[in-house]
């Protein structure tokens, strides 16, 4: 049995006085006992965010590199995550490959090394539209799944997001329907070129528009095993996303 898992992903979204409301309604959600909820403030509020949330929330980056320190100018290390308390990242972000230039490669080698340095990873795929409209869904995802898998020993760590970039902002969800067939695909590819275990245990999140009405009804589907939410993450109605999964 997978625990539920609900990620709240705030993206380059909020100030100090949202963020501090947001940390109040999270303090004030229900988080049931089989729930995990982890979120990504931007990374300038990620300490003050962790400092404030009750302990049942976890923080975790947005982004990360794979050196634990030197000359990169811009980057956060896993090393200092860690050392900040942090024990989350998430790792390539549909924004991050598209707007960022990252390859499968990159995400590939970030994935290692956040591992290696002890961080719980949040590893994204998901395939665009025009993919989608011609076929591609499970070539373009199980690709990029196979660039992280090819970097992971132990899979208790990782947390596998499937967000179709179609649905990623633009208030079209995937159908349950829809999600479940990818996240299925995902979980047989899984245990065809890792291992059963691995595709037993291993958390498959949905994301992409999903928000409190909609999330009840796609968390009941057998393979989604929680969500990665975007906008809804910074509304009230996050409370209602992490009480969908019970
Ligand atoms: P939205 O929930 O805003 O569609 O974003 C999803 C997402 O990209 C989470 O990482």
């Amino acid at each position: 049995t997978r625990n539920f898992f609900v990620g709240g992903n705030w993206k380059m979204n909020g100030s100090l006085s949202q963020v501090n409301s947001l940390v109040e309604i999270l303090n004030n959600a229900s988080v049931p006992s089989n729930t995990e909820v982890v979120v990504a403030p931007p990374a300038i509020y990620i300490d003050r965010v962790r400092q404030a949330v009750k302990k049942e929330i976890e923080v975790a980056a947005q982004n990360c590199y794979y050196k634990a320190s030197g000359a990169f100018t811009g980057e956060i290390s896993p090393e200092q995550l860690k050392d900040m308390g942090i024990n989350w990242v998430i790792i390539g972000h549909s924004e991050r490959r598209e707007i960022f230039g990252e390859s499968d490669d990159f995400v590939g080698a970030k994935t290692q090394y956040a591992l290696s340095a002890g961080l719980g990873v949040i590893a994204c795929i998901g395939e665009k539209l025009d993919e989608r409209e011609s076929g591609k869904t499970e070539e373009v995802c199980f690709r990029q799944l196979k660039a992280i898998a090819e970097h992971v020993k132990d899979w208790s760590h990782v947390v596998v997001a499937y967000e179709p970039v179609w649905a990623i902002g633009t208030g079209k969800v995937a159908t349950p329907e829809q999600a479940q067939e990818t996240h299925a695909a995902l979980r047989k590819w899984l245990a065809e070129n890792v291992s059963k275990e691995a595709a037993n245990n291993t958390r498959i999140l949905y994301g992409g528009s999903v928000n409190g009405k909609n999330a009840a009804e796609l968390g009941k589907k057998e393979d989604i095993d929680g969500f990665l939410v975007g906008g809804a993450s910074l509304k009230p109605e996050f409370a209602d996303i992490i009480a969908a999964s019970s």
